[in-house]
C-alpha cells in the first residue's frame, strides 16, 4: 500500500479560516502523492482529456439543451435518497417505500465518484469545482486546479490554474446564468459557478485576513467579477459577507466585512450604471412582486447566513427552494437561446452533519419540489434538467423494519442489551451518547425524542459535527441527450456532458455548431408563487407533527425476539418480527399480476423510447445470452470501498480504480423493499429480480399471498411466480446456477424453488418447523426432483449437507442434514441416467478444473458442506474460485445453440457484512468482479446480455475525512471528539459492537487482531448478526449494444427479469411466458414495438 511521502502541513495555518463554518472542521493538509503528480492530476488537462474521451464515441443526434439546470441536494446520499422518499410517501398516509421523489422518476440514472485530487471523502468546495468547472481539485479549493495548495492566494492567481465553470461558457454562449441555494450565495457549491478562490473559507474579507491581500474574497467577486457580475439571478442567504461588520442588516443582524463596503449597494449601482432593470430582495414579500415586474437583474438575499430549515422557517418571511427556482427561472428564459441555472438543496449536509435526521430528509424533499418545479415550468424538449449530489454522508437505513413502519421511528428490533435502535442512525457525529454503566442508552426514552426536529439520531463515534461519507451519490437526468447520462463515471465528467447537450464551453458538443434556436419557450402561466401562502404548510406541519405522535404510540408495541435456531445463522429472528405488526398496505401487492403489470409498463416505456428513437423499428440483436450477477448484500459504500481496496492492492491510490462491471455502459438503481418489508432479505428480492414479482420476506418463488411459513398456502400453485430460468428453458435455452453460497441458499434458490420459508433448504428444517416435506418439498429436494431445477444443466456451489442423510458424512467429512435418508446427490445422478444424458458429479477444484475439456450434458458441484469459503481463506488448491466456477459453467451452457440464462452470486460479500469483516466483505465482492470479468472475455458484447447488481444494501458507511489513497481498511484521519480513532469503514449495528471502557467508546486500533482479515470492525449498536440497509442498490449492464445509446436503467427490482424478458436490445430477450411469439426471435418477426404508456396487452407482439 502507497504510504510514503505525506507531509503534514501546519495546522495551525488553518485554524482561523473556518471559524464560521462548524460544519467543516478543516483537517490537515498533506502535499499531493507524487504518483498522482506524474500522472498530471494537478493539471487540468488531465480531468478535461479524463472526461471529454467518453463522449468522443457518441454521434451527435437528437435533441440539444437550450437550457441547462443542474440540481444540487448537498450531502445527498444513496440512503439519503431511500429514507426522504419513503418519508414523502408517509406523510401522505401510505406505506412511503414505494414513493418516488420527482426527479426519481427521470428517465436516466447514473453513479459519480466523488473523491477529490488530494481526498478520498470529498468537501463541497472540491466537489463543486468537478462537477461547475470539470476538474477534480484539492479539498477546500474552488475554481482553481489541485496545483493550488488550500489557502495558497498567489497560486490561485496564476492563469494557468483558474477554472471557468459552466455558467461561463454558458455565457461565452450568449445565454444568462444564475444561482440558486438555501445556503449561503458565497458558500462553497454556489461558489463553484463564479469564485477562484484557494480557501472555501474566504467568503468575506475578514475571512482573508492580512496575510493575503492580494485575492478578493468570494463575495467581492461575486458582486464585482465576471462571471459572478453578469448572473441575471443570484438568490440565497448570506447578507453578513456583503455588509460592513458595523452595518445591521433588515433582520438586525451585522455584517462580517472589515473594509467598510456595501456589496448589496455596490451590486445595484453596477447594474444602475449598466442602464439595467434590477432589484434587491430580502423576504418573500419582495420575491413575489419581482415576479410580477421580472428585472433583468435580480438579487435576493434572505437570511443573514444560511435560510431557515424548512421545517424551522418563517414561512411569511422566508420563501421556499421552490419559490426561489420559479422566479429565477421565470427571469432566466427572458433569455432566448437559453441559461445555465444552478440550484442547491444546500441544508441536507447542514442537517446531516448534527444528525438532525428528519431536517436532512425534509430538505431532500424540498429539493425535490423545486426540481418539480422546474420540471413543470419547462418543457422536455429543451430543457435538460440533472440532479446530484456533491458527496454522501454516514446515514445509514438499518434494522429490518417492516413496510410501512415510521421511516423516522425506531427499527423493530432490540439490541443485545434489549435498548432500541434508530431505523436512520449514523456512524459519528454529535448525537453520541456515552454509555451509562456499560450499557448503550435507550434513545427513544428522551424527553424530545420524536417530537423535536432537531432531536439528534444516535451514532457511534463523538464528532462535533458529523462527516461526509465517500460513497458514490446517484445522478439523474431529464431532457436533451439525458442518456449520456448513465453509467458510473467520475464527478468532473457531468459538466462536460451538460456542456455536450447544450453545446456550449471548449468541449464536444452534441451538434456540432449546428445548433438552431427554436421558438422563444412559453412558460405556463403560473399562480405557484401567489397561491402558496404559508397557512397551509403551518396546517400540514402540525397534522404531520401529530400523526408523527400516533405513530410512535404504535411504536411501543414491540414483540419479544425468539431465537431461531436451524438454518441460517446470519438472519435469525427475522421470522418472528414479521409477524409483529399489521400495517396497512395497497391488497393487490399480493398478486403477481400486480406486479408484473407495473414491471412490463416500465419495460414497455423504455422500450417506446428506442423505439422512437430508431424511428418506430427495432433494429440490431436480441441478447442470446443472458447472465444476471448478484453480488449478494452489496450496497453502493460496498462498491467504492471495494474498488479503492482494489486498486491499493495495485499499489495505487484506489480511488479511480473501477471493478471490471463499473465499465459497464448502463447503470441504474434498484429500489429493494418487499412487500411486507422496508429494508429486504434475500428471499423475497430474489423472488423480485428472478421471478419479476415482489413478495413477502423469507418466502421465494411465491407471491405476498403467502406469508412465511405458511406451508399450505405455499402449495396453492396459483401462487407459484416461475423465474427467468424456467422461461428460458421453455425457450429451449439452457439455464444454470453459481454461487459462493449454498446451492439452496435463498438467493439462487430464487431461480428454482417456490417455497414459503427460505430455511427450508433440507427436509429436516421442513419437519423442525412441524409441516410435512411431502405437501412443502424441501429446497435441495424441489433443484433435484422439480421443474425448472431439474432440468439445470449446471449446479455449482455449496451446500453438500443439504442433499445428504444425517447419519452420512460427506467427502470432507462434513454430517448431512436430511432426516429422510435420501442421498440427494446419487437421485441427481440416477435421474440423468434414467434420461440417458451424460453427467458428472464434482466437489472439488481439480475435478471442476478437468470437465472443461470434457464437458458432460448435466453437471453438479459441490464443493463444500455448507457455503464455500470466503476466498481469503479457501484453499485454492481444493475449492475454486467464483470465476472458475463461472468459466466452467459457460462452457457448458454456451454449447446451445439457441442461448442461456445464467445466474452467478457472490454469496459471502453478505456474510461477511453480518459478521462486520469489511475485508472479507470487499474481497469478496473483487471475486466477483473477477468472475464478471471472466465471462465477460468469454462472451460477445453482441449476444450476450451481462447484467450486475445486488439484492439489498448493508449498513458499512465509508466515514471521515481520509485523505486520498489513505488505506481504504485503516483508520480515517482524525480522531474522535473522545480522542480515540475511527475507522474508514463501519457498520451501525452489528457483533463488532466494543463494550465501553469506563463508559467511554473502546480503542479498536488497540485490538490484537487489528489489520487482520479476521479482524471485525466496530459497530455503534450491538447485535449478534448486523443488518441489511434499505438503500438502493446498483444496477450495471452490458451487451446487445446500442450504438451511441447507454440505455437507461432504473426501476423496481422486480422490473429487471421482465427488461431481461421483453423484446430489445440491452433490456430484452426474446423468452418468457408473456411473450408467446417466440419463432419471431430474434426479433425480425416481431409485431410491433410498445409505445409509451402501454399496456400489458399492447406489450405481447403479434406475430
Ligand atoms: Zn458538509
Ligand atoms: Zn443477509
Amino acid at each position: 500500500m502507497w504510504r510514503v511521502g505525506y507531509v503534514l502541513v501546519s495546522l495551525a495555518a488553518f485554524a482561523s479560516a473556518l471559524e464560521d463554518d462548524p460544519y467543516h472542521p478543516v483537517m490537515p493538509e498533506r502535499s499531493l502523492n507524487p504518483a498522482l503528480l506524474a500522472r498530471g492530476e494537478d493539471v487540468a488537462s488531465y480531468w478535461v482529456e479524463n472526461a471529454q474521451a467518453p463522449l468522443r464515441g457518441l454521434k451527435s443526434e437528437g435533441k440539444k439543451a437550450r437550457n441547462v439546470i443542474m440540481f444540487l441536494g448537498d450531502g445527498m446520499s444513496v440512503p439519503t435518497l431511500a429514507a426522504a422518499r419513503t418519508l414523502l410517501g408517509q406523510r401522505s398516509k401510505r406505506t412511503g417505500e414505494e414513493s418516488k421523489l420527482s426527479f426519481e422518476e427521470f428517465p436516466t440514472t447514473g453513479l459519480s465518484k466523488t473523491y477529490c485530487v488530494n481526498a478520498q471523502i470529498a468537501d463541497s468546495a472540491c466537489s463543486a469545482t468537478a462537477y461547475l468547472c470539470g476538474v477534480k481539485a484539492n479539498q477546500g479549493t474552488l475554481g482553481v486546479t489541485a496545483a493550488v495548495p488550500r489557502r495558497n492566494c498567489s497560486a490561485s492567481l496564476d492563469p494557468a490554474h483558474r477554472l471557468d465553470s459552466i455558467a461561463a461558457w454558458a455565457l461565452a454562449d450568449g445565454r444568462d446564468a444564475g444561482i440558486v441555494t438555501s445556503a449561503r450565495v458565497t458558500h462553497a457549491s454556489p461558489a463553484g459557478a463564479y469564485a477562484h478562490s484557494a480557501e472555501r473559507g474566504w467568503e468575506s474579507d475578514a475571512d482573508l485576513g492580512e496575510d493575503s491581500p492580494l485575492c478578493s474574497d468570494i463575495a467581492m467577486q461575486l458582486v464585482h467579477e465576471n462571471p459572478g457580475k453578469q448572473f441575471k439571478v443570484i438568490l440565497g442567504g448570506g447578507r453578513r459577507e456583503f455588509l460592513s461588520k458595523d452595518f445591521v442588516d433588515n433582520e438586525g443582524k451585522k455584517g462580517t466585512r472589515t473594509d467598510g463596503r456595501n456589496l448589496i449597494n455596490e451590486w445595484q449601482e453596477d447594474k444602475r450604471v449598466r442602464n439595467e432593470s434590477y432589484a434587491y430582495v430580502w423576504n418573500r414579500d419582495q420575491l413575489v412582486e419581482a415576479n410580477a415586474t421580472l428585472p433583468n437583474y435580480l438579487l435576493g438575499l434572505f437570511e443573514s447566513s444560511h435560510l431557515q430549515y424548512n421545517l424551522l422557517r418563517n414561512i411569511t418571511s422566508e420563501p421556499t427552494l421552490a419559490e426561489l427556482t420559479e422566479v429565477a427561472i421565470r427571469i432566466l428564459s427572458k433569455n432566448e437561446k437559453g441559461f445555465f441555472l444552478f440550484v442547491e438543496g444546500g441544508r441536507i449536509d447542514h442537517a446531516h452533519h448534527s444528525n438532525y435526521v428528519e431536517l436532512a430528509l425534509d430538505e431532500t424533499i424540498e429539493l425535490s419540489a423545486a426540481v418539480s418545479r422546474a420540471s413543470e415550468l419547462l418543457s422536455e424538449e429543451d430543457s435538460l434538467l440533472v440532479v446530484t449530489a456533491d458527496h454522501a454522508h454516514v446515514m445509514a437505513f438499518n434494522g429490518y423494519t417492516a413496510r410501512g413502519n415510521d421511516v423516522l421511528g425506531a427499527s423493530r428490533g432490540m439490541d443485545l442489551t434489549g435498548a432500541p435502535y434508530m431505523t436512520l442512525s449514523y456512524t459519528n457525529g454529535p448525537g453520541y451518547r456515552p454509555a451509562v454503566d456499560g450499557i448503550r442508552p435507550d434513545v427513544t426514552a428522551e424527553e424530545n425524542y420524536h417530537r423535536d426536529p432537531k432531536w439528534r439520531s444516535h451514532v457511534d463515534v463523538p464528532l462535533s459535527s458529523e462527516t461526509h461519507g465517500g460513497d458514490d451519490v446517484a445522478v439523474f437526468a431529464r431532457g436533451p441527450q439525458h442518456h449520456i447520462f448513465t453509467g458510473l463515471y467520475e464527478q468532473n465528467h457531468i459538466p462536460h456532458r451538460m456542456a455536450y447537450a447544450a453545446c456550449i464551453g471548449p468541449g464536444l458538443h452534441a451538434c456540432n455548431g449546428a445548433f438552431r434556436v427554436a421558438n422563444l419557450p412559453q412558460l405556463p402561466s403560473s399562480v405557484y408563487l401567489v397561491a402558496s401562502s404559508g397557512a397551509p404548510a403551518r396546517d400540514e406541519f402540525v397534522k404531520m407533527m401529530r400523526r408523527r405522535v400516533l405513530l410512535s404510540l404504535n411504536l411501543l408495541i414491540v414483540l419479544a425476539s425468539v431465537q431461531y435456531s436451524i438454518g441460517d445463522e446470519y438472519h435469525n429472528g427475522l421470522r418472528e418480527l414479521l409477524r409483529a405488526e399489521r400495517f396497512k398496505r395497497n391488497e393487490e401487492e399480493s398478486s403477481s399480476g400486480y406486479w408484473i403489470r407495473q414491471a412490463q409498463e416500465s419495460v414497455g416505456r423504455r422500450a417506446g423510447i428506442a423505439g422512437g428513437r430508431a424511428g418506430g423499428a427495432v433494429t440490431g440483436g436480441a441478447a442470446r445470452n443472458v447472465v444476471l450477477f448478484l453480488g449478494d448484500g452489496m450496497s453502493v459504500p460496498t462498491l467504492t470501498a471495494a474498488r479503492t481496496l482494489l486498486g491499493q492492492r495495485e499499489s495505487h491510490t484506489g480511488e479511480e480504480t473501477h471493478l471490471f462491471f463499473e465499465d459497464f455502459p448502463t447503470s441504474g438503481l434498484a429500489k429493494t423493499y418487499c412487500v411486507d418489508a422496508q429494508v429486504a432479505d434475500s428471499a423475497c428480492t430474489a423472488t423480485s429480480y428472478l421471478c419479476g414479482v415482489k413478495t413477502n420476506r423469507g418466502t421465494i418463488g411465491v407471491t405476498a399471498a403467502v406469508e412465511r411459513g405458511d406451508c399450505d398456502a405455499s402449495t396453492d400453485r396459483s401462487s407459484h411466480v416461475e423465474s427467468i430460468a424456467t422461461w428460458a428453458l421453455a425457450d429451449g435455452r439452457d439455464a444454470g446456477i453459481v454461487t459462493s453460497a449454498r446451492v439452496t441458499h435463498a438467493s439462487p434458490a430464487g431461480a428454482y424453488a417456490h417455497v414459503a420459508q427460505r430455511d427450508w433448504e433440507s427436509d429436516a428444517n421442513v419437519r423442525a418447523d412441524r409441516h410435512d416435506p411431502d405437501s412443502c418439498p424441501d429446497i435441495a429436494y424441489q433443484l433435484v426432483h422439480q421443474h425448472p431445477g431439474v432440468d439445470f444443466k449446471v449446479i455449482l456451489g455449496g451446500g453438500r449437507r443439504e442433499f445428504l442423510p444425517s447419519n452420512t458424512f460427506d467427502e470432507e467429512g462434513t454430517q448431512g442434514h436430511r432426516l429422510d435418508g435420501r442421498n440427494l446427490i446419487e437421485e441427481w445422478q440416477i435421474d440423468k441416467i434414467a434420461r440417458n444424458v451424460s453427467y458428472r458429479y464434482v466437489w472439488n477444484r481439480e475435478q471442476l478444473l478437468n470437465t472443461n475439456d470434457d464437458l458432460p450434458e448435466y453437471l453438479l458441484g459441490l464443493f463444500e458442506g455448507s457455503h464455500l469459503r470466503y476466498n481469503m481463506e479457501a484453499d485454492s488448491r481444493t475449492e475454486p474460485s467464483l470465476a472458475d466456477l463461472t468459466e466452467t459453467a459457460i462452457r457448458s451452457l454456451r454449447r446451445n445453440d439457441r442461448g442461456f440464462f445464467l445466474f452467478v452470486e457472490g454469496g459471502r460479500i453478505d456474510h461477511a457484512h453480518h459478521e462486520n469483516r469489511a475485508t472479507l466483505a470487499l474481497d469478496e465482492t473483487i471475486e466477483l468482479s473477477k468472475a464478471v470479468e471472466r465471462a465477460a472475455a468469454m462472451l460477445s458484447e453482441e449476444d450476450s446480455l451481462l447484467v450486475v447488481t445486488a439484492d439489498h444494501a448493508h449498513v458499512m458507511a465509508l466515514n471521515g475525512y481520509t485523505h486520498r489513497g489513505g488505506d481504504i481498511l485503516g483508520v480515517s484521519d482524525s480522531l474522535g471528539d473522545d480522542g480515540i480513532p475511527y475507522m474508514t469503514l463501519s457498520y451501525t449495528n452489528g457483533p463488532g459492537y466494543r463494550d465501553p471502557v469506563d463508559d467511554k467508546r473502546a480503542d479498536v486500533t488497540k485490538d490484537e487482531d487489528f489489520g487482520s482479515p479476521q479482524w471485525v470492525s466496530p459497530a455503534s449498536v450491538p447485535l449478534s448478526s448486523e443488518t441489511h440497509g434499505g438503500d438502493d442498490v446498483a444496477v450495471f449492464a452490458r451487451g446487445a449494444p446500442e450504438p451511441n445509446v447507454h440505455r437507461p436503467l432504473r426501476a423496481e427490482q422486480h422490473s429487471s427479469p421482465h427488461g431481461l424478458r421483453g423484446l430489445h436490445r440491452t433490456w430484452f430477450t426474446c423468452i418468457g411466458a408473456l411473450v408467446p411469439g417466440r419463432a419471431g426471435c430474434p426479433l425480425g418477426a416481431l409485431g410491433r414495438i410498445p409505445r409509451s404508456g402501454s399496456r400489458l396487452e399492447e406489450l405481447v407482439p403479434t406475430s
